[in-house]
């Protein structure tokens, strides 16, 4: 993967500008001040290698050399999107959910932020946001993916167990290019309809243990259990505790675990 193959495989979708890094500290970091200093929708940074990866709360992501896919990319906020920017995180987990689709995979999503595959975490999100004011000036979507085994963290480092998308296939995957690709694809497609139910119905359909019991941490509060139920218009998700009654859990500090 080189600045030339990922131009080349990129070249049909109207991108932005992009920057390619052999090796870097974050690429959401790097989006973040090219953002600030003005980027051009749509651009992309790509980089082989992170060093210093970050998942939420400054945990690390793991990105090791020739193995993983890194990227960030800077969305300004259009008139399509700026009523739905509480969407955002699952525009993007559709958009891994879609490509690992088409390597005939099930993926689904653990809300927020990750993407699993035989319930094991193979990409993870990262939202960023760099504000004018109190306007969101632009959105950076940072996202690790897993491709190659050599991606997959060692597990005494992990909360919660890992693939990739290579030992989920059984077989080496697609050329990390034509994985972005496909990822970039359809967060375009899903861009032009971050209003629409159809963006809430298909990521509603891809949750992870729907109808099953949860386990919801947010901050240092106690935790919540309930059956998970679904979605609210806004991206919130919906338990139902023992007694029937519905609660809404927003984004923020939030881990979600099964109980069983
Ligand atoms: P959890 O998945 O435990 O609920 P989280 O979603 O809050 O946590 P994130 O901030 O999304 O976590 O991701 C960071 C965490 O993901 C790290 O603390 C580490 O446990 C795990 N991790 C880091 N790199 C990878 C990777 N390449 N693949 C899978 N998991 C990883």
């Amino acid at each position: 993967m080189n600045h030339s193959t990922i131009r080349k495989t990129l070249a049909k979708l109207s991108l932005g500008d992009l920057r390619y890094f052999d090796s870097i500290g974050s690429t959401n970091d790097e989006a973040l001040a090219w953002a600030a200093a003005g980027a051009p929708d749509l651009s992309l940074v790509v980089a082989d290698e992170q060093t210093q990866g970050r998942g939420r709360l400054d945990r690390k992501w793991f990105t090791p050399k020739g193995s993983a896919l890194a990227f960030s990319l800077i969305l300004h906020p259009g008139a399509a999107l700026r009523p739905h920017l509480s969407r955002t995180v699952g525009l993007a987990a559709l958009s891994i959910a879609d490509s690992c689709s088409g390597l005939g995979l099930v993926p689904r999503i653990k809300w927020p932020n990750d993407i699993l595959i035989d319930g094991k975490k193979t990409a993870g999100i990262l939202i960023e946001t760099v504000w004018s004011g109190d306007e969101a000036d632009s959105l950076v979507i940072g996202m690790g993916i897993n491709v190659l085994k050599g991606s997959i963290p060692p597990a005494e480092s992990l909360q919660f167990p890992a693939t990739s998308l290579e030992d989920a296939l059984g077989m080496e995957p697609p050329a990390r290019e034509k994985i972005l690709l496909n990822i970039l694809s359809a967060l375009i497609d899903w861009r032009e309809r971050m209003g629409s139910e159809d963006l809430i119905n298909a990521w509603e359909e891809r949750l992870s243990f729907r109808g099953e019991q949860v386990q919801v941490r947010t901050g240092s509060e106690p935790p919540i259990t309930g059956e998970l139920l679904g979605l609210e218009p806004d991206g919130s998700l919906r338990l139902k505790d023992g007694g029937d009654k519905s609660i809404i859990i927003r984004f923020g500090d939030v881990g979600l675990r099964p109980t069983a």
